[in-house]
């Protein structure tokens, strides 16, 4: 059972398998030189020290080989995308056929409606979730309008009941009973980026196949957090984010998933360019489009390498650890940090994210009562560097690669005797 002493902290990360990746990250510190306690992974994943080495591996290859780098450098830029394709695909629970890191998140979720929805004059609707991240809102109104439909018609929110903060699948059955025929597209955040509740993709998938609408799903913060098997899921795509939890710095190229299902059909109308082009016949410029098959034929353009030496970074470390051992700690952590929560007292917080470790990664979003931003501030000023949604809640995520059962505690510690000043 667990314990709220800092001794049992210590001694939780001197048994910790993967204590020792944190040495591979560059920590954030305060102007005294001491380590802030950075649980924002969630927003921009922590730069692995490795990094530096594969960025100037290919500037130097660039310096020496000028064009020639295409297909003389150590990793020759031409294929440099499939270096990332086997690890990114077992990070989402894909096969490597179903998995592209290409653009960035949002221009990802655009090229997939192009092709994965396909409104017609009485099912054109779009559902999402009602707190969906407000990217994937636009993106999708944008498509409604583009396709010369009302935005607010054609918008559909599965929304949490009064006086509750996450979704029960059961509402979601009831609008598709409802409203099914009418609705093209489900487009819901794999793991919601406000309660972290993180939905069974599956169940989403085969209820809206059964109702003839395409699924897809944003897993900006599922990738890198959570088990997603997007392959087992049967979701016709996904979308994500590298710069999360998959710490590839900021505005890193983003990934992409097309079900293998998908991956031969030429028809599929999509935006291409040369890219997207057989690599046969690519450089012959005169050719006849030929689409390459599986996510790759969704790519337009040849990739910026130095992001991707970035990813790739990062990628090989996912390798070495493994999703499995990662989420095993990721729910050994994020229980701590909700036990510890807990103890601190029902009365003053509240934590919004689902209790039942299949349904959240490490995510906790603690509602405070009475709190408005000063207590963020307060945090910042003791060393804790989490993220505030307004009015009154607090989002922190414990990363397993690079957080500790004692930043855990420390940032208790200090939530406490603020809340008692
Ligand atoms: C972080 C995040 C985004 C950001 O989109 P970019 O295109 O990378 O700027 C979009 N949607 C969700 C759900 C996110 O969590």
């Amino acid at each position: 059972m667990y314990k709220a002493t800092r001794d049992y902290a210590k001694q939780q990360d001197k048994l910790d398998e993967l204590s020792t990746y944190r040495k591979q990250f560059h920590i954030p510190k305060d102007k005294h030189g001491n380590e802030l306690i950075y649980l924002t992974g969630n927003s921009l994943g922590l730069q692995p020290k490795s990094t530096k080495s594969y960025i100037d591996q290919e500037l130097e290859d660039w310096a020496n080989l000028g064009v020639e780098g295409h297909t003389e450098a150590k990793n020759p830029w031409l294929a440099y995308h499939e270096f990332l394709t086997e690890s990114m695909a077992k990070v989402v629970g894909a096969k490597p056929i179903e998995v592209i890191v290409m653009n960035t998140l949002t221009a990802n979720l655009h090229f997939m409606m192009v092709s994965f929805y396909k409104p017609t004059k009485t099912r054109y609707k779009i559902l999402i979730e009602s707190d969906a991240f407000p990217s994937d809102k636009y993106a999708v109104e944008s498509q409604l309008r583009h396709h010369g439909f009302d935005d607010k018609d054609g918008l559909i929110l599965w929304k949490p009941r009064d006086g509750e903060e996450l979704l029960r699948d059961k509402d979601l059955e009831t609008i598709l009973k409802e409203h099914g025929d009418n609705i093209a597209l489900i487009m819901i955040g794999g793991v919601n980026y406000y309660t972290g509740q993180y939905f069974d993709l599956k169940k989403i998938t085969d209820l809206g196949h059964q109702h003839g609408c395409t699924v897809g799903f944003d897993c900006a913060h599922g990738a890198g957090n959570v088990e997603l098997n997007l392959h087992d899921s049967g979701a016709d795509f996904a979308v994500w984010c590298t710069y999360k939890y998959l710490n590839s710095g900021p505005g890193s190229l983003a990934g992409c998933f097309v079900h293998e299902r998908h991956a031969h059909n030429k028809n599929l109308n999509r935006f291409t360019g040369w890219w997207s082009h057989n690599k046969q016949t690519r450089f012959n410029m005169r050719h006849e489009f030929d689409v390459l098959p599986g996510a790759e034929g969704w790519q337009l353009s040849n990739p910026p390498i130095l992001s991707m030496a970035a990813i790739k970074a990062s990628l090989d470390m996912f390798h070495d650890v493994g999703i499995k051992k990662l989420t095993k700690k990721s729910k050994a952590l994020t229980g701590y940090f909700e036990f510890l929560l807990k103890e601190l007292g029902e009365g003053m917080i509240k934590i919004i994210t689902p209790e039942h470790p299949e349904e959240r990664g490490c995510q906790l979003s603690i509602q405070v009562l009475n709190a408005d931003k000063t207590l963020h501030h307060k945090l910042t000023e003791a060393g804790i560097i989490s993220d505030w949604r307004e009015p009154d809640v607090i989002r922190c995520a414990p990363v397993p690669l690079y957080n500790s059962f004692q930043d855990v505690y420390n940032m208790v510690e200090k939530l406490k005797s603020i809340l008692n000043d």
